[in-house]
């Protein structure tokens, strides 16, 4: 067994351990900076969803592996990519203005595509990131529910580095606050990576984005990481 599949296993038995019986939890492997051969290895270990943030780097992966894998873009979106990036990846995970949701549903219509999209929310308002901040979400959520041609399934963060379980509940709480004030249903919850996500599954989170513990240390940061 390769050391890519020792922790892909390792990890499996970690994220079902902390899911404690719900059946709502997705791994999605992120696999930025690594070569399609690697994620070949972890499809064939029966890993199915992953994640890029580069839409130039996954263009060539996507095409080059089997069309069973669920691609989940996880990067900021520039709007000059949204009609490239939308017919490869049913999930987009960093929506994070009026103006890119917006935009992202004209393309989706006139691609007759319904992408599933998660909401990304800025909880501490740090300038290196990109999100909505609460405010925002709540005075637009009857405008993001009218948007017919993209799906919301639920909210994206990635909270300040150190003690994260305490965001992680807040972004809970909050989807509860948006739900009651909206029709969004927000089934999903994207939080946790590599460092903390048995803690943000322990607080609800449905999908978890986990690049380094599976694939090992990245050399570069790529252009559309989102993070510190
Ligand atoms: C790179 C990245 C991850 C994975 O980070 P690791 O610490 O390697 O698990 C998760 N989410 C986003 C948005 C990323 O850009």
């Amino acid at each position: 067994m390769s050391d890519l599949e020792a922790h892909l296993s390792e990890i499996r038995g970690k994220v079902s351990a902390a899911a404690a019986g719900r059946d709502d939890v997705r791994l999605i492997a992120v696999s930025k900076t690594f070569p399609a051969a690697d994620i070949k290895t972890a499809f064939d270990a029966g890993q199915r969803s992953f994640g890029e943030s580069r839409f130039q780097e996954a263009e060539s992966k996507v095409a080059e592996l089997p069309g069973g894998i669920e691609w989940h873009f996880i990067g900021r979106v520039q709007r000059n990519k949204v009609r490239k990036i939308l017919p490869l990846f049913p999930y987009i995970h960093a929506v994070d203005s009026m103006k890119l949701a917006v935009y992202m549903n004209g393309v989706a219509k006139g691609l007759e595509l319904v992408p599933k999209i998660f909401l990304q929310v800025n909880q501490a308002g740090e300038e290196s990131k990109g999100g909505f901040s609460e405010e925002e979400l709540c005075e637009n959520a009857d405008e993001l529910s009218g948007l017919e041609n993209v799906e919301i399934v639920g909210l994206m963060a990635i909270p300040p580095a150190g003690e994260t379980r305490g965001w992680f509940q807040k972004l809970k709480e909050f989807r509860e606050v948006l739900r009651n004030d909206s029709s969004l249903e927000l089934p999903f919850l994207s939080m946790g990576m590599s460092g903390d996500y048995e803690i943000a599954i322990e607080e609800g989170a449905t999908h978890v984005r986990i690049g380094s513990a599976i694939f090992g240390k990245r050399e570069f940061k790529t252009e559309g990481e989102l993070g510190p």
